[in-house]
This record gives structure tokens, sequence and C-alpha cells, in this order.
């Protein structure tokens, strides 16, 4: 018997995905720039230069009972997020990552050739993780100012339109959504997801808007201010209808005992984390007036721990890969809006000051 192409047996969405680009490990950027691991300064991820609190290193060597399979309704933690954040349990569901609970949501509420919305450039993965399922991305451009624009996205929902995405600090581009932009997408009554993952840098919250809107869902993640990313803790703030939905569909222990753990001592030890929230956020300002100072650079405020700087025409590329060659990797998105924009996110001080140093070379070429 010949067996024939078994990529035949795909679905035709999945053979023709295009993969997302996530941040390469630190041993490939070493290698890229011939130069030690320790040497790299990496700057793509929004990533805590930090790292998480010593508290959750230590809770994580000395459990003992990782042979067992963590709570399926995920009722210790639940708990505790519910404290944090001020709301019930019942509206909680934890990730692995906020990406898994993009992926969760986009499974219950999108058939095949539905669509979502999104104002864009924004974050990967809301059209990723569509095009996954099998659906289509409407993408509607922000104004001159990154600003959304809601006329536009009231205009471009359809009968197949179920779900906008809003990043709030938007990545890459810093800025939040305003509270009544929020409301006149959530009036329209399609599902919204507004997208907080960088909250704790800027403290600006839809929470409040749940009693009113059942069909709001708010993301958070502790990658960012938690310096979790590599344990993947991600949850969603939902009404109790849609939360019990996804609790009802989604792997059963999608959170693991690891993840649990650096969950509850990262909130145990909040002034440990708050204390650096605070040194990133100013690091950020400094940061901020460096580049202002840089001729042929163009940085856009921002409310989270990373800064979008615009470069000289034509020149977006090449300026990245001259500090990638450097040892300095920033995040480039090879697309259309952000042809000549890079995003750097804000390490250590002397970090910011070697990307100065590096940068104004480049640019004063
Ligand atoms: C980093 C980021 C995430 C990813 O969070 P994880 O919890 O690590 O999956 C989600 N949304 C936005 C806008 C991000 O920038």
């Amino acid at each position: 018997m010949i067996m024939r192409d078994v990529r035949e047996l795909l679905l035709p969405h999945i053979r023709k995905l295009t993969t997302y680009q996530g941040v390469d490990p630190m041993e490939v950027l070493a290698e890229q720039a011939g130069i030690a691991p320790e040497n790299v300064i990496r700057l793509n991820g929004n990533e805590n230069p930090y790292g998480p609190s010593p508290k959750v290193i230590e809770a994580l060597g000395n459990f003992r009972q990782y042979n067992h399979y963590p709570d399926q309704n995920q009722r210790q933690i639940r708990e505790k997020l519910a404290g944090y954040l001020n709301v019930h349990p019942d509206r909680i569901v934890v990730g692995n990552g906020s990406d898994e609970l993009i992926d969760l949501i986009l499974r219950i509420f999108l058939a095949p050739g539905d669509n979502i919305i999104i104002p864009v450039p924004t974050f990967g993965m809301y059209s990723f993780s569509t095009e996954v399922c099998g659906g289509e991305t409407i993408t509607v451009s922000r104004d001159e100012n990154f600003e959304i624009d809601v006329a536009a996205i009231k205009q471009s929902i359809t009968s197949k339109t179920k779900i906008a995405f809003l990043a709030s600090p938007n990545n890459p581009t810093g800025n939040i959504a305003t509270e009544s932009q929020i409301r006149s997408i959530l009036d329209t009554e399609i599902i919204v997801v507004v997208d907080e993952a960088y909250y704790e840098f800027c403290g600006q919250t839809a929470l409040s808007l749940l009693d009113e809107y059942p069909n709001l869902i708010v993301l958070r993640t502790f990658s960012k201010w938690a310096g979790l990313a590599g344990l993947r803790v991600g949850l969603g703030v939902m009404s109790p209808d849609i939360a019990r939905s996804i609790m009802s569909m989604k792997p059963p222990y999608n959170v693991n005992l690891a993840s649990e753990i650096a969950l509850t001592v990262s909130l145990d030890d909040l002034p440990t984390l708050t204390g650096r929230i605070e040194a990133i956020v100013a690091e950020r300002e400094r940061m901020m007036g460096l580049l202002q100072n840089v001729h042929g650079v163009w940085p856009w405020a921002s409310q989270a721990n990373f800064i979008l700087c615009r470069l000289p025409d034509g020149r977006g590329q090449e300026i990245f890969e001259g500090m990638c060659r450097r040892g300095i990797f920033p995040r480039y998105f090879n697309n259309a809006i952000l042809q000549d924009y890079m995003r750097i996110s804000v390490g250590f001080p002397e970090e910011t000051d070697r990307v100065i140093e590096v940068l104004s070379d480049l640019v004063g070429r």
C-alpha cells in the first residue's frame, strides 16, 4: 500500500497557517550576535528584568507533591485571585498564560467563517489564534496617534463578528483604551475582550464595568509585572456564565502546580513586586527622556513596560539589525504599518544606557 501524503488530511486553514513569531531563547540570540549569553541585552519580550519574587523560587524548590494533579476547578487560586482583584471567584478562570484564555475564548464563540475585530497595530496572538480556529480577522487602523477609531470599528462589524480585542495598554503602542471607547464597543453587544497584560504598570482597568456588561472579558497575566513569563500564569475575569462555560471545556489540568505556587506566593509578596514595578516605571520615564534626545528617534509615550520608537523613514530594519549585531535585541515588526518602528522593553538602567549609546551611533550614521 502506498500511503498518501498525510498533509492532505490537514484542515485547509491549518495547512496555510502563518506561525506566530515568539521571542527566541537567550542562547540563540547570543549565537546570532556572536557573544556570550550573559552579555545579551534582551529587550524584545517585555519580560521583567528582576525575575520572579525570591520567595517564589524558594517555594517551588521546597514543594514536594508534584506527583499530584492540580485541581481542575482551580479552587484555591481563584479564591486567592478574587481577593487581589476584588471580584467573585465565580468570575475568574486561570489559564496557561493569558494566551490560553485568548484561545479558549475564541473556541467558545467563533465558528469557522466568523470574524473578530482588532484595532491595529496590536498584539499578534488575537489574529493568530483566530486563524487557528478557522476564523477571520477584520483589522481597523488606529489613527495617527494610535488611538482607537471607534466609529470605524462599529462600521466594520458584520453579522459574523463575534469578538473585539482591545489591548489596554496596547502592545506595541503603549497607550490605553479609554472607558468611553470600551463602552461604545460593548454597547454593540459583541464580546469585548480588554487585555490588561500591562495593568500593573498603569493602574487603569475596565473591571468596574463587569457588573454592567455581561459581554465584557478582562484579561490579566503574571508574565510581565510578576516576572513569571516562563511559568505561564494568566487569567480572565468575566460574567459567571462565560466563566462556567470556559471552566467546563478547558483542558482539565491546564494550570500546573508550579504555576499555582508561583501565583499564590507572588500575591503573598506584593511589597517586593510592587517595588520592582515602581522601579520599572521610573526607568521607563528616564528612558523616554533619553530617547527624546536622540536625533532621529521619536518615542511614543507609554503606560506599559516598553516604548515604541519611530525611526527615520526607510531605516527601521537596518537600525534594528545593527542593534542585534551589537548584542541588543529590541522587537521589530516586519509589517507595513510598523516598518520604521522598533519596540524596546524597559530593562535595567545600565541596559537603557547601552541602548541609547548604540542607537545614537546607528541613527547618526
Ligand atoms: C505579553 C502579552 C500577553 C501574553 O501573556 P501571557 O500570559 O504570557 O500569555 C497577552 N496580551 C498582551 C497584550 C501581551 O503583550
